[in-house]
């Protein structure tokens, strides 16, 4: 067998000094391992003081009243569309630029997905084809919105709250991509993502890949009270230990206690039809260990957009999503760019691994059965065509970054 290695090219060579280079990668710290092995051999798994830390550091965290953990990002978009109410045959409208589940929480209910298309520079839902499909149809037809501050870009809630009350809608704000975000508002203030001010609901997930890892993992935020306590029974099968209403039907379980009397310690009752969406404590302790670093990762992700930005400025091969943007969470960092699959191979064979966010949704197969179909949403389909996300994470290294800056440069023979 010939063990003699042929000769590395430079540019291999640094590829070897590197390694691959994904385009989101978690980071796990001493500390954070210590967090969830302390946890693990504490008295509780599942439902422990861990949650009830991590919800409330995270609520503060965005500056939200209420915030309900649960087990995925996915699990908290199901709860939050039956906590407003989705019916069979209730119409929301959503992007087609985000991940699938967006849209999928409203078939959870039976509901029917109506998409309107992007804005072709923040990529976001654009608020104007939102008003067209509200003003098109008699008031009550479509019950919710639900944007997604895609990428990181914070969507202008305050816009959207006005567009939603003028016809009634709810708010669904997905902020998956954006924990620490925030967009302006009209009187100057920083408004954070899923703060609760202009959405009547907001989730987070918690995947590896977002900017906090608990392995799997979401949050539900909101200022609602009422809409908090029904997020808590959903959570955990629609059961509570609070005495309520049909007390008397079922009085015999609780021992027969006359008016007054305490309940038993087992009492509890099941008042709706919840899931078990629990999140386990040891993950909720990952949670609270990484929020810890989550403002210095989105200094970092800041920075390193700024860093693209400037790299691609005036390369005409190249479009940012319009630069680097105030408050921007930059969860990914997405170009447009001439002959992407060219350019996504090219980057692979040189150990780069860039990634395509997303496919539009309205054309995945699943939702091509209820009649959508390809040039429903020209600029969605238009930006699909182009867009890559870049590596975009806090421990990608100055040198990494050059490197991903200069192969693509070469890709373009520049
Ligand atoms: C990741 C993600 C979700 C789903 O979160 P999971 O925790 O993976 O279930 C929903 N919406 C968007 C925009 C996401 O990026």
């Amino acid at each position: 067998m010939n063990t003699t290695a042929t000769p590395a090219t430079t540019e291999q060579k640094a590829v070897q000094s590197f390694g691959p280079i994904p385009y989101g990668r978690q980071h796990i710290t001493e500390e954070d391992i210590k967090a969830v092995t302390e946890t693990l051999l504490s008295d509780y798994l599942t439902q422990g003081p861990k949650i009830k830390e991590f919800e409330e550091a995270f609520a503060k965290y965005i500056g939200c009243k209420y915030a309900v953990a649960v087990a995925n990002g996915t699990a908290a978009l199901h709860l939050n569309a039956l906590a407003l109410g989705v019916q069979p045959g209730d119409k929301v409208i959503t992007t087609p630029i985000t991940f699938a589940a967006s849209a999928n929480c409203v078939r959870y209910c039976g509901g029917d997905v109506v998409f309107a298309d992007i804005d072709p520079d923040t990529y976001l839902l654009d608020i104007n084809k939102v008003r067209a499909l509200l003003e098109a149809a008699p008031k009550g037809t479509y019950k919710g919105i639900i944007p997604v501050d895609f990428a990181g870009r914070t969507v202008d809630l305050e816009a959207f709250r006005k567009l939603a009350d003028e016809f009634g809608c709810w708010i669904i704000q997905d902020s998956c991509h954006s924990p620490g975000g925030y967009f302006t508002d009209s009187k100057g203030n920083k408004q954070f993502c899923g703060n609760g001010n202009f959405a009547d609901l907001a989730i987070f997930s918690f995947h590896p890949v977002k900017h906090i890892a608990c392995g799997e993992g979401g949050m539900m935020t909101t200022n609602n009270e009422q809409l908090y306590k029904t997020l808590l029974q959903l959570r955990t099968h629609g059961i509570t230990k609070e005495q309520g209403t049909y007390i008397n039907d079922i009085s015999f379980a609780a021992g027969q206690p006359t008016d007054g009397e305490q309940y038993p310690g087992w009492y509890m009752e099941m008042q709706t039809l919840g899931y078990n969406y629990r999140i386990t404590d040891f993950q909720a302790a990952l949670g609270l260990s990484q929020l810890k670093r989550a403002d210095a990762g989105l200094v970092r992700r800041r920075a390193i957009a700024a860093k693209y930005a400037a790299a691609f400025a005036g390369k005409n091969y190249i479009k940012g999503q319009s630069g680097s943007v105030e408050g921007h969470g930059y969860h990914l960092y997405v170009i447009e760019a001439d002959n992407r699959l060219g350019l996504y191979n090219y980057l692979r064979e040189h150990n780069i691994f860039a990634q395509v966010h997303y496919i539009p949704t309205h054309l995945m197969p699943y939702y091509k059965q209820f009649g959508w179909k390809e040039g429903d949403m020209p600029i969605a389909e238009n930006y699909y065509r182009h867009c890559l996300s870049l590596p975009m994470f806090p421990t990608l290294t100055n040198a990494e970054q050059e490197y991903v800056i200069a192969t693509i440069n070469s890709f373009y023979n520049q």
